[in-house]
């Protein structure tokens, strides 16, 4: 399956479990299927994806799923100062993150990334705690 960004060949990170986890060597963008993400989801206390909102934005170029050839949406969210997105196919489901992944090298570094990316994209990132007199 090719990236949808750069259109070179995107490896697989796991086939066990039915995990669909693919990263592209040139971007380091990340697809995942997305009922394999609301799994990961869950399992780290978010929400499913469906749930941490974000805003359709028609007017992005966002390419075309490798799988069904149609034309992802784009999905806007973080906040002002971290304003963040993802790429999504109405057809299969699957999910493109469009970000440098540098510790996603396995499925579980992927997994941990990924879980980092929707708690900034729904608001929920931690945000350091102000020390006090500091
Ligand atoms: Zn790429
Ligand atoms: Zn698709």
């Amino acid at each position: 399956m090719d990236c949808p960004g750069c259109g070179v060949e995107m490896v697989d990170l796991k086939k066990e479990d039915d995990l669909t986890l693919r990263k592209c060597g040139e971007c380091g963008g990340l697809w995942v299927d997305v009922s394999d993400l609301n799994r990961m989801l869950l399992h780290n206390n978010l929400p499913g994806l469906e749930a941490l909102g974000g805003k359709i934005d028609p007017e992005a170029d966002s390419g075309q799923c490798p799988d069904c050839l149609v034309d992802l949406l784009r999905v806007a969210g973080g906040d002002r100062a971290h304003p963040m997105s993802y790429d999504t196919c109405e057809s299969c489901g699957g999910v493109f993150l469009e970000s440098e992944f540098k510790e996603a090298t396995d499925a579980k570094g992927a997994e941990r990334e990924i879980i980092e990316f929707f708690r900034g994209f729904s608001g929920k990132a931690k945000k350091k705690a102000a020390v006090a007199g500091a």
